[in-house]
């Protein structure tokens, strides 16, 4: 596996494998698990050379919010990258990717980033649309892959694929979770041990939710509140935001569920903020 660090030597690398290879690209922001780790191996069953980044954006993380904690061990990182395959690891610097400083361009994918987690971190999906463009243009990669944990961030970048033509093929991987339904995350590190315990309560109300709706309730506001009384019966679990989406655009369901349907959820254990979600179709 390559490790490099500016874009110069990341492109001339990839000149070298590209002219009878694709290239599949996984960009993350590193303390890797296996959600991470799934996302490589679905690259590499596709026979893509893998191109995963390793970047934590400062753009991304609003005020008060956890970028100087962000859990970094760029060693470990390495390690599992090679054992999983990964061909090429690019872990830029700030200076790297915003050599002039905060950007004055940005990519704002409207009627996606202002909802769900939109709306309690203004700003960030601007950020991330906007790095994961500049990293698409680095890499020039034929497939990326995402993992449908970030479910919000996929829409957003499906949509930027599509209204600027970026020539990459988005592929959506499932979220990855713990045998108790806790999906996997960088930040659950950041949990106590009474936090963690707590934290399956979030995949019990999405599947409760699930089941609902595939035993033929359709009402949207049924099973909202079905999955807000789940999520009330563990006390150190604190919502933001638990509903019925609609699993294309977001907006919030009123009234029967059809086509594609996403249930949400977003809480904070403590300190810290837990998002999951489950996408289903109906009808
Ligand atoms: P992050 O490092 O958290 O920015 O995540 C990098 C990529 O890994 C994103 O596409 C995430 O959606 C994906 N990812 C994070 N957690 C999981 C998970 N539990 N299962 C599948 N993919 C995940």
């Amino acid at each position: 596996m390559e490790v490099v660090s500016t874009k110069a030597k990341l492109k001339a690398v990839l000149e070298d494998i590209r002219w009878d290879k694709s290239v599949g690209f996984v960009p993350t922001m590193g303390a890797f698990h296996d959600g991470h780790l799934s996302l490589f191996r679905a690259a590499q069953k596709r026979g893509d050379v893998v191109v995963a980044s390793l970047y934590v954006n400062p753009t991304q993380f609003g005020l008060g919010e956890d970028y100087g904690r962000y859990p970094r061990n760029l060693e470990r990182d390495r390690t599992l990258a090679e054992e999983q395959g990964v061909d090429v690891l690019f872990v830029p610097g700030d200076k790297e990717i915003y050599p002039k400083g905060t950007p004055h361009t940005w990519v704002r994918v409207d009627g996606l980033e202002d909802k769900l987690c939109g709306k309690y971190r203004p700003g960030h999906f601007r950020a991330v649309a906007t790095v994961v463009a500049k990293l698409f243009h680095i890499i020039a990669p034929d497939r990326a892959y995402f993992g449908e944990k970030d479910y919000q961030q996929i829409l957003v970048i499906e949509r930027m694929v599509r209204d600027l033509d970026f020539p990459v093929k988005v592929v959506r991987c499932p979220t990855a979770r713990d045998a108790d339904g806790v999906a996997m995350s960088s930040r659950n590190v950041y949990l106590s041990g009474k936090e963690r315990a707590a934290a399956p309560v979030l995949h019990r109300a999405l599947s409760h939710g699930k089941s609902l709706a595939q035993n033929g309730e359709t009402s949207s506001t049924k099973i909202g509140k079905s999955m807000e009384r789940v999520l009330s019966e563990e006390p150190m679990c604190k919502p933001q935001y638990v509903g019925v989406y609609d699993g294309d655009n977001l907006d919030e369901l009123n009234g029967k569920l059809r086509g594609k349907v996403l249930l949400a959820v977003a809480a904070h254990f403590g300190k810290s903020r837990l998002v999951d979600s489950i996408a289903l179709r109906v009808g």
